[in-house]
Formats: structure tokens, C-alpha cells, sequence
């Protein structure tokens, strides 16, 4: 058995996603501490060019899965084949793809698996993971069972690694072994365009302005979009304002929604009740803008701002903009 460390990379015309970047650091800082490397099983279009690169976030290996743009389901096969007795874990990201490519890992290759993860380490050669549980009651470490099968699958939260800047290493780039004949890989692209610009990669955003029942309206978002782009963050929800069709429901927070794990966090018009905490908090700072001073919010906000949302978010806004000067 190695102790290598392999990470699901997505790319997408020829750049990897922002969870690749991450999962590259986190997967080096994992092997250092195995003893093993840090290897990308890449895919998507593009990534056969582009996996060297990621040798700069901390990859030693890189091996292409398919350089197609296809969907990421379809890689499943390849990413068996390349992941079978083939290290200590496979990172994925806590994604969409990240998440079907992992339960196909488990699933087919009948692996331990772990996560949502907030935090992962090797300890005396066994992989050590970190979830929160309970409705974020309860912080759980996990490990696997003696004489468990390796590699475990651990689905990593966005921003639980922050991705080394200023390598100049080069992966280097292999192809990977032959896959087992699968019908999961039996899907096609008939047509693919840009997302609406409202909809970001809400789980990569490293700055969150989310806006509650409080916000009013879909008109009463937009000095929430307004602050959200002057920090070059993005914007969130609670259910109520998904479920009054003032946001749309991929970027509302909570349990029944999307966990987040921002650098900031800033709820405004939202209340704080525990499905919306959950998927929150673990975000490293949180600032609350509410009219109500016994808002639950209040309780966990680093920062409590009691007042109208219309008075504070405008008055944010201009001056985030004059200190930066644009
Ligand atoms: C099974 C289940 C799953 C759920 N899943 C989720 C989930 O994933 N995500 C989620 O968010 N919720 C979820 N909920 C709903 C959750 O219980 C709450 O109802 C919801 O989070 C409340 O949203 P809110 O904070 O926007 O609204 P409210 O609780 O109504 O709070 C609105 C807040 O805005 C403040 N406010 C009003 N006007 C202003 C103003 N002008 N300026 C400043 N502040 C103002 C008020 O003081 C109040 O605190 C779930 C519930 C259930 C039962």
C-alpha cells in the first residue's frame, strides 16, 4: 500500500476549478505528513494540458482521467482505475461532481468514506478527519477501522484548505490505467452555456453576503449584490428568501441547502435559526446586520450590527468603495 495522497481535479478549458487548487495544497500538506505524494486525478476539458500546472499548488503527480467535456459522472470509471489500492485517501471536493465521482469511488470500489470534512491530518500513518454533526452541535473525528481498506473517500469542504500561491512546480503528467467497461461513462454534452451571473460557485466564495426575509423583496438583493461585489464576494440566502422566489434556491445556506465555509460571512435580514447555523458555521468570521438586538444571530456573530439593512449595507458599500478607491 502507498501512503500517496490523490485529490480529484476538475478543469474546465484547460483551468482547474478554484476545489483543485485547494485540494492540491491540502493533499501536500496530507502526504508530508504520510510519508507519501500528491497526486491529481485530473479531468475535464482541458486537463491534460493544464495538470502539470498544478504542481505549483503543491502536486508532485498528475494523472488525466480524460480530457473531455463531459459529464463528470462519466469519469467514474477512470477515476476507479487509477484510485483502486492506490494510496492512503482520495480528496474530493464537497461539490456536485465531487460528490457523485466519491460515491461512485465508495460505492464501487466498497471504500470507507468520510465528510463533509473541515479539517483532515495523518496521524501515525491513519488518516484523521474532522465533521461537524448533530446540526453543527457536535464536532466528530473520525478514523477508519483497523484493517479497513485504503484508500478512504473524503468529501473536503470548500475553504478548509487555502491554496499555496507562487509555486513554480510541475506535476509530472501520466494517463491513466485502462478503465473497466461501465455504462456510467456513457453520457454526453448536447449543449453547455454560462451560468447566470447571479448563480456563482457559491461553496468557492471566500466573502458571503447572504440576505434573509429581512431583505423584503428580489429589488431589496441588489444593495446586497451591490456589497457583494465591491468585497468580490458572493451573494447568499436563508430559505425564506429562497422559498419567497427572491433568490434563486442554489444559493440558499443551511441544512436543507448549501454548507459554506467563507473567510466572511455576513447575514443580513436573516434571523439565525439553526438550519440556516448549520450551514454557516463554519464560516472564519461572521458579521450580522439585524434590526431585532435579540436576534439569535446576535448570539454567534463576531459582529452584531443592530439597525435597518438599507441604512448599513448602502453606507458599507460606498465606503468599501472609497477605500479602495474605484
Ligand atoms: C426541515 C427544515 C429545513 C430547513 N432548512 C433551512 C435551510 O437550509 N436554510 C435556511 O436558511 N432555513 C432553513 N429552514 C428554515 C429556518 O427554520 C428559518 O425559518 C429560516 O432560516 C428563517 O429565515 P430568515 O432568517 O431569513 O427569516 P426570519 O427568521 O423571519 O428572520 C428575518 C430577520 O430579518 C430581520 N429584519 C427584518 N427587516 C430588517 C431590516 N430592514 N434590517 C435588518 N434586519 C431586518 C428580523 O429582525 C429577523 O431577525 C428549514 C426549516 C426546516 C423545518
Amino acid at each position: 500500500m502507498s501512503n500517496d495522497i490523490l485529490f480529484l481535479a476538475e478543469f474546465s478549458g484547460g483551468k482547474p476549478a478554484r476545489s483543485a487548487l485547494e485540494l492540491a495544497t491540502g493533499a501536500a500538506e496530507l502526504a508530508s505528513q504520510s510519508g507519501g505524494a500528491a497526486v491529481a486525478l485530473a479531468y475535464g476539458s482541458g486537463a491534460a494540458a493544464g495538470a502539470a500546472a498544478l504542481g505549483a499548488h503543491g502536486a508532485t503527480r498528475a494523472i488525466v482521467l480524460g480530457d473531455e467535456d463531459r459529464p463528470a459522472i462519466t469519469y467514474a470509471p477512470a477515476a476507479v482505475a487509477a484510485s483502486r489500492d492506490a494510496g492512503l485517501a482520495v480528496l474530493a471536493p464537497a461539490t456536485p461532481n465531487g460528490r457523485d465521482l466519491a460515491a461512485a469511488l465508495v460505492g464501487t470500489l466498497d471504500l470507507p468514506a468520510f465528510g463533509p470534512v473541515r479539517a483532515a491530518r495523518v496521524v501515525e500513518g491513519t488518516l484523521e478527519t474532522e465533521q461537524a454533526t448533530l446540526q453543527g452541535r457536535v464536532i466528530t473525528t473520525a478514523r477508519p477501522a483497523d484493517g479497513a481498506p485504503t484508500p478512504s473517500i473524503v468529501l473536503v469542504l470548500a475553504n478548509t484548505f487555502a491554496p499555496a500561491e507562487g509555486g513554480s512546480g510541475s506535476a509530472e503528467v501520466s494517463e491513466a490505467p485502462a478503465a473497466a467497461e461501465s455504462a456510467l461513462a456513457r453520457a454526453s454534452v448536447a449543449e453547455s452555456h454560462e451560468a447566470d451571473a447571479k448563480v456563482v460557485n457559491l461553496e468557492e466564495a471566500s466573502i458571503i453576503v447572504a440576505g434573509g426575509r429581512g431583505v423584503g423583496s428580489e429589488e431589496g438583493f441588489g444593495p446586497l449584490r451591490d456589497l457583494a461585489s465591491a468585497l468580490g464576494g458572493a451573494v447568499g440566502a436563508s430559505r425564506a428568501a429562497a422559498d419567497a422566489g427572491w433568490i434563486p434556491y442554489q444559493l440558499q445556506i443551511g441544512q436543507t441547502g448549501k454548507v459554506v465555509k467563507p473567510a466572511l460571512y455576513i447575514g443580513a435580514g436573516v434571523s439565525g435559526a439553526i438550519q440556516h447555523r448549520v450551514g454557516m458555521q463554519t464560516a472564519e468570521h461572521v458579521i450580522a446586520i439585524n434590526k431585532d438586538p435579540d436576534a439569535p444571530i446576535g448570539e454567534f456573530a463576531d459582529l452584531f450590527v443592530v439597525g435597518d439593512l438599507f441604512q448599513i449595507i448602502p453606507a458599507l458599500t460606498d465606503e468599501i468603495r472609497r477605500r479602495k478607491g474605484s
